[in-house]
């Protein structure tokens, strides 16, 4: 079946040749995009959408996002909002309530948070484990995640639990050999929580490549709650992203710039945790590349929105209106290291969405606003 999306007012496409058009038609055939230019030249389509003089845009890419978990931190949240520091202790509450779920509560929940960031846009989510932290809650936790996406992330390594408090590194070892073993049939990427309070450099390293020398590609938590080896070992290590990026020094934007490891930032955990936001500007000036994702998760960043993400973005990180959507829909691709996502041109996969505005700027413009009229994931209405 074949479909055309025509009378768009503006097609952002993310494609250099012809980066935003005017009075444009897309056609679709199965979940390819298969042709794109004036709607006046557009060929004749089974189907037929209107999109009445609005913005199109390809879906969101949400490149980071912790949906496989159980139980509600409101009140932490409440705490935290009244003067309380976030430490990253609370993930400790979160992995307790999971391990006590059933595999159909942690499938309801990430279901649940999967249609809503649909809803708003978001066509491609990477998932992650890190609330199970035994072989077993882990290996579940990323068979209900392949359920939903094929970006699927083990990270056992997300905090040491309870039970290995004082022998740290046994638990490495567990993550680095047993667990590792379980989970990769059921993971693309492995991530490390680089942080004071979480896994040190060596640590962080000993994991990833444990990961790698099972066909895991890389990704890293890091410089989030302060300065640290993170930013660095994931470039050293060829990461496909370094993710919050919120405390860099130079070496840390040179890295980054001269390498194809992306920089990932996550607005929401720095509006949620009340901390300054990271410097979008001075990275993309540098010459990184930038992604944008949600990083839903029940303690740090509970949004599934990156319409949010996206005006955070701009009113809080430097990044103009058309950066801040390039970095949530491009950027999350390469993140991903998926050259079929986030970008409108013949050959990509048929996700896009047509907003309730005239132009991508009212993202930002009207932040909080539900501007998503149609989602199209893999070529079919949703
Ligand atoms: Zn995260």
């Amino acid at each position: 079946m074949s479909l055309v999306v025509t009378n768009i007012g503006e097609l952002v496409t993310n494609d250099p040749e012809s980066e935003i058009l005017k009075d444009a038609a897309v056609v679709v055939d199965g979940d390819r995009i298969v042709w794109v230019g004036a709607a006046s030249a557009a060929p004749a389509a089974d189907l037929r959408l209107d999109a009445d003089g609005a913005a199109v845009l390809p879906g969101f890419v949400d490149s980071h996002a912790h949906l496989i978990f159980a139980g509600d931190r409101a009140a932490e949240f409440g705490a935290r909002m009244a003067g309380q520091p976030y430490t990253g202790g609370g993930i400790r509450t979160t992995v307790t309530a999971t391990r006590a779920a059933s595999d159909d509560e942690l499938r309801r929940n990430a279901r649940r948070l999967a249609g809503e960031a649909l809803r708003q846009g978001t066509t491609t989510l990477e998932i992650k484990s890190g609330y199970g932290l035994t072989v077993d809650d882990e290996t579940r936790s990323l068979r209900v995640a392949g359920e939903l996406t094929e970006e699927t992330t083990f990270l056992g390594a997300h905090v040491v639990p309870a039970e290995f408090e004082d022998r740290p590194d046994d638990y490495v070892d567990l993550v680095r050999g047993e667990m590792m073993d379980a989970v990769s049939a059921y993971a693309k990427w492995v991530d490390v929580f680089c942080e004071r309070g979480a896994f040190d450099g060596d640590q962080a390293r000993a994991i990833l490549k444990a990961g790698a020398e099972r066909g895991l590609g890389l990704r890293l938590h890091a410089n989030q709650l302060g300065p640290g080896p993170g930013v660095r070992l994931a470039v050293e290590l060829g990461a496909a992203s370094a993710d919050h990026c919120t405390h860099l020094d130079d070496a840390d934007v040179e890295a980054l710039a001269g390498s194809d490891t992306v920089a990932t930032l996550l607005p929401g955990a720095e509006f949620s945790t009340r901390s300054p936001y990271p410097d979008a500007r001075r990275l993309l000036d540098a010459g990184a590349t930038v992604a944008l994702a949600t990083d839903c998760n029940p303690g740090s960043s509970y949004t599934s929105s990156m319409p949010f993400c996206i005006a955070l973005a701009v009113r809080e990180m430097g990044l103009t209106p058309t950066e801040a959507v390039t970095a949530a829909t491009a950027g999350g691709a390469a993140a991903l290291r998926r050259t079929d996502l986030g970008r409108i041109s013949p050959g990509a996969r048929a996700d896009l969405i047509v907003l309730d505005a005239p132009s991508h700027l009212h993202l930002a413009y009207r932040p909080g606003v539900p501007l998503i009229r149609h989602v199209l994931q893999h070529g079919a209405p949703r």
